[in-house]
């Protein structure tokens, strides 16, 4: 499987880390080695001192498929899960200042946290998804997918353009606002419309 991530995708987190706003959804992959399982702690890298939460509403794709219309894309997910993009802010920082590919800094070991999934029924209106992230009982990012500049079946449109997506692949929807350093022993806690997705300790 692979693991398909969105940057730039709520206007509010462009301005926190002062990018440009994209003319196009800003994509990259992790590898399978990046996922860290659901409660499993999460251990700081030590190439980085300054690795930032980034919550994600994740989607599991159902069924392979290429080219993707978006008036279909809604076949091709049945579930929708909670994740940490973590990200060497560091690492990422001086790629870009460089030119260079950010692999190092948003795909290491487990740099992608995933909760469960469940059926998509389950939440109702998924442009309309209330979703949360706490450190230490702080809420710290507030997020909606109604803020999304690309919704979840526009996203998968245009991946599907590039990637095959296939059974089982995972698409990162992008962070809202609020990203920031962890430390050792903080407790990152998900929630989508007040249900607890994940719960991970920094180690
Ligand atoms: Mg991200």
């Amino acid at each position: 499987m692979k693991i398909i991530c969105i940057g730039r995708n709520y206007a509010k987190h462009i301005e926190e880390l002062q990018n440009e706003k994209p003319e196009n959804p800003v994509v990259f992959l992790k590898p399978d080695s990046a996922i860290l399982a659901k409660n499993q702690p999460f251990f700081i890298p030590p190439f980085s001192n300054n690795v930032h939460f980034e919550v994600e509403v994740l989607v599991k794709i159902n069924k392979v498929g290429k080219y993707i219309q978006e008036k279909f894309a809604h076949k091709y997910y049945d579930e929708i899960g909670l994740g940490i993009d973590f990200t060497a802010r560091d690492i990422q920082d001086a790629s870009r200042e460089k030119g260079l590919p950010w692999e190092k800094a948003k795909a290491f070991d487990g740099s992608a946290a995933m909760s469960e999934f469940f059926p998509k029924e389950n939440f109702g209106d998924l442009n309309n998804l209330e979703f949360k992230l706490f450190k230490n009982n702080e809420l710290v990012q507030d997020g909606n997918t109604n803020a999304m500049l690309w919704k979840i079946d526009e996203l998968i449109a245009y991946v599907s353009q590039y990637f095959t997506l296939k059974k089982g692949d995972v698409i990162f929807t992008g962070t809202p606002a609020g990203v920031g350093k962890v430390h050792e022993n903080d407790v990152l806690t998900g929630t989508i419309q007040n249900k607890e997705m994940f719960s991970v300790k920094i180690k």
